[in-house]
């Protein structure tokens, strides 16, 4: 089972990526990447739907 989500900046909030995740574990993903807003590398996080 795989499910679409969004990524969010958790410093702007803006939603900078989409990914694709399979939904095992039930975590929420949490990944560092480059924000074009904030310039800078921060966390983001699983947008809840
Ligand atoms: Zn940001």
């Amino acid at each position: 089972m795989r499910q679409h989500v969004t990524l969010e900046c958790t410093e702007c909030k803006n939603q900078n990526y989409r990914t694709n995740t399979e939904t095992r574990g039930g975590g929420r993903l949490n990944l560092k990447k480059y924000c074009r807003f904030c310039q800078v590398h921060t966390p983001h996080r699983q947008r809840k739907k």
